[in-house]
């Protein structure tokens, strides 16, 4: 391989989870390798999800299951990153779209149903009903009250295949209300520049990999580090050829980082 063809000078990699590290219940072929890779050449590395739906007790038991060993605290989500955002803000009552064992990542922060402080919107899946995003609108439609979301991906890719994610729904409150959510998960810099300081990585010699081209690579791009995209997931050829921006590398999976980084 020339030059032109690896990354040199790798002090930290960032790594996407759902269709990057593993899919539905199992570890996408050559994760272990390359973490193991990763390890043995000394670059530090942790986990940087958007999921909403699981706290990160469950995020690190589903790894487990898979083969990958992780602590809780090599595993950023989105909720564990606004928890410290919101207290620092002073947002201690606030009005969650969010699954209930979520808000164990959240300590600190109260749960209410009447004057929030801030309406703050994650996965709800099944349990999203028109009365729990009306009662979000009303309340937005407080200046005072902030809008915050935890992700603003468009899609994820399910078991049964692509399915709405996050950002569809904050787009609804956002077009009702005519406010702008404020985004705490990828791709904000507050997440990429939280993630890179825990690995003591400067950001222009950090990766990130992951399967979403706009949340995850062109993301961590705009952010100062370099975006590498996978082929497995929510992939899709046809959203990368359209798209006026490329990331740095488009790789088939997982298992060839070790191959851009090292040899
Ligand atoms: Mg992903």
């Amino acid at each position: 391989m020339s030059g032109h063809d690896r990354l040199t000078d790798i002090q930290g990699v960032l790594l996407d989870l759902d269709g990057t590290v593993y899919e539905a219940d199992h570890a996408i072929s050559g994760t272990v390798e390359t973490l193991a890779a990763l390890r043995s050449h000394g670059i530090p590395y942790c986990f940087v999800t958007n999921t909403t739906s699981k706290p990160r007790s469950v995020v690190v038991e589903r790894l487990r299951q898979a083969g990958i060993a992780a602590t809780p605290e090599q595993i950023f989500t989105a909720p564990a990153v606004a928890r410290d955002w919101l207290r620092e803000k002073q947002f201690t009552r606030c009005y969650f779209l969010l699954r209930p064992p979520l808000l164990a990542d959240l300590e600190g922060v109260e749960a209410v149903d009447e004057t929030p402080q801030a309406v703050v919107v994650g996965d709800m899946g099944d349990d999203f009903t028109y009365n729990k995003l009306n009662r979000a609108f009303r309340f937005l439609l407080d200046e005072r009250c902030a809008f915050v979301t935890l992700a603003a991906n468009r899609c994820f890719k399910g078991g049964d295949g692509l399915c709405l994610d996050v950002g569809a729904f904050v787009a609804a409150l956002e077009f009702a209300t005519g406010r702008k959510a404020e985004l705490i998960g990828k791709p904000s810099p507050a997440f990429f520049e939280v993630a890179c300081a825990s690995l003591h990585a400067d950001p222009a010699h950090t990766v990130m990999i992951g399967d979403d081209l706009e949340s995850d690579a062109l993301g961590a791009q705009a952010c100062g580090l370099r975006g590498v995209l996978v082929r497995t997931g929510k992939f899709r050829a046809e959203q990368l050829a359209v798209s006026g921006k490329k990331p740095d590398f488009v790789l088939d999976s997982i298992a060839d980082l070790p191959r851009l980084l090292f040899q």
